[in-house]
């Protein structure tokens, strides 16, 4: 019993620190998945050294000077992590782990944390609005665009660089291998928009109906309202010929994106 308190007592641990990073993301704005899983590393390090101070903090007794040393001095926290190794810390189905097992049991213990740390930071599914507290609202529009690069492509959107997607629409597309857009905004205010973008390929047949396989590019970006108004819109006039309207939209875009004076055609 007491070996599967102390099991689930590290997934805890690490699933907590998870929903910590995954709330901070959220509350934070984090839109960049990349810049996301970064802090999911930095906080389940982080994470990983609160819990060994908190543990020799225990173990000394509650000495506000123990905590002081662990937390000035990081060295005198691997010292005592040797010392500990040395010994052995605990005992688990009649396994006492030592040197060199420990110490991989500790690295195992740390991956999971941040492990859990970075998959929670990225996912992120939600498309709520959290200033209106509506559940967005997903268009019955699907865009079809020529297929692209797609590590490129995930590159650009992640860094709000939309133009290369925006420059496929009405170009002719291959369906057996293409790109699909689906946009969702919240259906009370413009701020909260959200573009998926798949891989879409047909890849064999079955009972003479086409099996379409789809990898996501992106799910749920957050992205500006003037990109959902664009797509919206090259949707509506069948995306063909309207490249002067398109490139429009994205001198808009460009000048909204560029920081101290709002543009003047803002209202
Ligand atoms: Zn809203």
């Amino acid at each position: 019993m007491h070996e599967v308190v102390q099991v689930a007592a590290s997934v805890g641990f690490g699933v907590l620190v998870g929903l910590a990073v995954q709330y901070s993301a959220k509350i934070a704005h984090v839109r960049n998945p990349g810049y996301a899983r970064f802090v999911g590393v930095v906080i389940g390090l982080f994470a990983m050294y609160a819990a060994w101070v908190w543990y020799f903090w225990i173990l000394f007794g509650y000495r506000a000077i123990v905590l002081k040393v662990l937390l000035t001095e990081p060295a005198s926290l691997f010292r005592g992590m040797e010392n500990i190794a040395a010994q052995g810390m605990w005992k688990m189905f009649d396994w006492q782990p030592k040197g060199g097992q420990l110490y991989t049991v500790w690295t195992l213990e740390a991956l999971m944390v941040i492990g859990f740390s970075v998959a929670l930071s990225a996912s992120k599914n939600a498309t709520y609005c959290e200033a209106c507290r509506r559940w967005s609202k997903k268009f019955d529009m699907l865009l079809h665009l020529p297929l692209v690069e797609t590590d490129e492509l995930r590159t650009s959107l992640e860094e709000e660089r939309y133009e290369g997607l925006l420059s496929l629409l009405g170009q002719p597309c291959d369906m057996n291998a293409r790109i699909d857009v689906t946009v969702a905004a919240c259906p009370l205010c413009t701020n909260s928009n959200f573009m998926t973008v798949t891989h879409s390929a047909v890849t064999g047949k079955y009972q003479g109906q086409p099996v379409i396989t789809s990898k996501p590019v992106v799910k749920n970006l957050i992205v500006p309202g003037t990109v959902v108004e664009t797509l919206k819109a090259a949707k509506q006039t069948g995306g063909i010929g309207h490249s002067e309207f398109i490139a429009k939209k994205l001198s808009r875009l460009r000048t909204s994106r560029t920081p101290a004076e709002p543009p003047a055609d803002t209202p």
